[in-house]
């Protein structure tokens, strides 16, 4: 998978990408990041990329022309089976999300900032309009770095074990389950003696009986 990254910032979202597992997915070839200057694509001899806002108001605006010619540009190369925008007023990202996007070949993000982009740019170009939560960030970066990290984990052969991603939180529209580690008693603190127990159909039946119990108290609106 290709996930092209555009942003005045690169320096500020490589390093997620460079530790951990995203690493892995990325030198294992599973996963491929690039991140696109778009200041590359200004024809200002400032390199600018965002002007006043027609009608007034505080806050300027990402232009289209460099977007368009940069995204073009990407779009001579390869076909993109989405381009996103990171927005607050787009669509809470989410598991289901993370799923369908990760079977994608090649997908472009685009990182806002300011007040946002011109308008135009999403009506022309935009595919997909993602939010990361009911908040305002600076920039797209972040969001776009969370929704590379939910995406690539889930590529096969990123994660070594890998029912392990497909037993996280919300795979199966439940929470995930307690874990333990060693040691087995931390000064009077014990881990639950059925995981000790070496039966792994009763330890199976213990974990889901666990989400289901994490799921009702905490995201009950989960169960509906
Ligand atoms: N004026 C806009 C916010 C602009 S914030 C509004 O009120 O909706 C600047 C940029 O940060 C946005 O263009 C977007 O790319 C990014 N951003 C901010 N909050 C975000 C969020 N919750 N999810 C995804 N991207 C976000």
């Amino acid at each position: 998978m290709r996930i092209d990254i555009i942003t005045i910032h690169p320096e500020l979202i490589a390093s997620p990408f460079e530790h951990s597992i995203l690493k892995r997915g990325i030198s294992k070839g599973l996963a491929e990041v690039n991140f696109i200057n778009l200041r590359d694509y200004s024809t200002n001899k400032h390199k600018s990329v965002d002007d006043y806002q027609f009608g007034g108001g505080a806050g300027m605006v990402m232009m289209i022309e460099p977007i368009a010619a940069c995204i073009e540009h990407l779009k001579s190369q390869r076909k993109y089976d989405e381009i996103i925008y990171t927005s607050p007023d787009g669509e809470l990202f989410n598991q289901k999300i993370a799923n369908n996007l990760s079977t994608l070949k090649n997908i472009i993000i685009l990182c806002g900032h300011y007040k946002g982009i011109d308008e135009r740019v999403r009506e022309k170009y935009i595919t997909r309009e993602i939010s990361i939560g009911d908040y305002v960030l600076s920039g797209g970066e972040l969001a776009a770095a969370i929704i590379s990290d939910a995406i690539i984990r889930l590529i096969p052969g990123v994660i070594s074990d890998e029912t392990s991603a497909l037993s996280d939180s919300f795979q199966d529209g439940l929470l995930a389950p307690p874990v333990y580690t060693r040691p087995a008693d931390f000064n009077g603190q014990k881990v639950p003696d059925i995981l000790l127990s070496g039966n792994f159909e009763k330890i199976e039946h213990w974990r889901a009986e666990k989400a289901l119990e994490r799921t009702r108290k905490r995201r009950p609106d989960l169960l509906k």
